[in-house]
């Protein structure tokens, strides 16, 4: 095989396409089903499930990891997944395979529950907080609230041993209660969060944001909040909770890539697989534009150091002025490049710019002194057996077992993607 420059270590599928059984009203995705017009219900085939499979197997890295995300990729039913196990079982059987399913967790039950316990699957489940919060926005097609339901099913998988991540979109509602939304999350044993904050177009008026968005010094406040919170849980300086955005920036203060994406200088490091079998540059940009080819007819090594790709993951490094100036700019980057778009009034700026200028401000001297700790525990000879592994770019690095581990899950590497070392 050549030598490529971008290893193949993970990618997002979405199994069902755009299709869904809520209807959250700040979803982005959901108008996507337009570039499918050929059929109403969008499903991926066996055929399609196996030829991506293989070919991850065949071309990826000796640690690969599936995403599956949606729309909502439980409309595929379990007997697909089963299958999707079965054959990365046969044909990955001296890879380690990790797999998250992103979900609403309406469709979830006990056989869910069993099947994604004894496969490993991390779970990320869309849960925006307590009730009042949750159901301001995500609603079920006849408008109801589906919270209750939502909470049971994040019982039932906490109870069944699921790991299980809470995904929480932060949006013009929700941000008033950073507070609540933490201590409910802890409350429930969810104490991996994810934090994603909200910025759409307009549809009634392309030139602002939508009314659900959150606007940047509100989305400020919130994260200088949550990191107290955060902070005030820590014991012997160790974090009892994870929340992703925190642990991917500490990657940059400590001096290694972080696992988020919209932290790296470069975009373009994994790619999208829709359910036709279309691969595209990034979840944000499933568009004609971004679309690298499809996997029956190409191949995702090729797709992935495509010119295309390549193309695509340069725009995120043509920062703005501001970002060229800016003190915090080796810790943001400058952010999603879906973010400086959403908004025309940010006129090519982050729509979060603010809040991540706000955040550094309030943050910086304590993720300082954290990051001094641990690369002076890491000097400790009892911490410092380090293995190597080969980063998603160009370079490999060394990874101590008690680092934050490179998926991003929040956990300490030994605990996470090393078990399998
Ligand atoms: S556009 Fe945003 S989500 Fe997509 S790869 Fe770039 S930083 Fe990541
Ligand atoms: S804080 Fe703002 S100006 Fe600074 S790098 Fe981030 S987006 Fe750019």
């Amino acid at each position: 095989m050549p030598n490529y420059n971008k290893k193949l270590n993970s990618i997002l599928v979405k199994p069902a396409g755009p299709d869904c059984n809520m209807a959250c009203k700040y979803c982005f995705y959901l108008e996507k089903s337009e570039l499918f017009p050929d059929s109403r219900i969008h499903r991926m085939s066996e055929d399609i499930l196996k030829e991506m499979i293989k070919q991850v197997m065949h071309y990826g890295e000796q640690q690969v990891s599936f995403g599956w995300q949606g729309g909502e990729p439980t409309l595929m039913g379990l007997s697909f997944f089963e299958k999707a196990v079965n054959f990365m079982q046969e044909s990955g059987k001296s890879k380690s395979i990790g797999n998250g399913l992103q979900t609403n967790g309406i469709l979830i039950n006990k056989n869910w529950a069993k099947f994604l316990k004894k496969y490993n699957f991390l779970v990320g489940l869309s849960l925006d907080g307590p009730e009042h919060i949750h159901n301001h926005y995500r609603t079920m097609k006849n408008g109801k609230g589906s919270w209750s339901i939502v909470v049971d099913k994040a019982k039932l998988l906490l109870d069944s041993g699921v790991e299980v991540n809470a995904l929480t979109v932060v949006n013009d509602y929700s941000v008033q209660f950073p507070e609540e939304i933490y201590e409910f999350h802890k409350s429930i044993g969810l104490n991996y969060m994810q934090f994603i904050p909200c910025v759409e177009t307009d549809p009634e008026n392309p030139n602002r944001a939508a009314p659900f968005s959150v606007s940047s010094v509100d989305y400020g406040r919130f994260l200088c909040k949550l990191f107290d919170l955060w902070q005030k849980d820590f014991i012997d300086n160790t974090p009892t909770t994870s929340i992703r955005y925190f642990d991917s920036v500490f990657y940059n203060y400590v001096g290694l890539p972080p696992p988020q994406c919209t932290l790296l200088k470069e975009c373009g490091i994994y790619v999208v697989v829709e359910h036709n079998g279309d691969v595209y540059s990034c979840d944000f940009f499933v568009e004609p534009e971004w679309k690298l080819g499809n996997i029956m007819k190409d191949n995702l090594i090729d797709m992935l150091n495509s010119e295309s790709q390549g193309k695509f993951g340069k725009i995120k490094s043509a920062i703005p002025e501001e970002c060229k100036q800016c003190k915090w700019l080796k810790y943001c980057q400058g952010g999603c490049i879906k973010d400086r778009i959403r908004d025309p009034s940010d006129k090519g700026l982050n729509h979060f710019c603010q809040a991540y200028k706000m955040f550094f401000e309030h943050a910086d001297e304590k993720l300082k002194k954290m990051a001094d700790d641990w690369k002076l525990q890491q000097a400790l000879p009892e911490f410092n057996q380090q293995i190597y592994i080969q980063e998603n770019q160009e370079n490999t690095r060394k990874i101590g077992r008690n680092d934050p581990c490179p998926c991003g899950s929040g956990k300490k590497y030994k605990y996470c993607c090393g078990r399998f070392n």
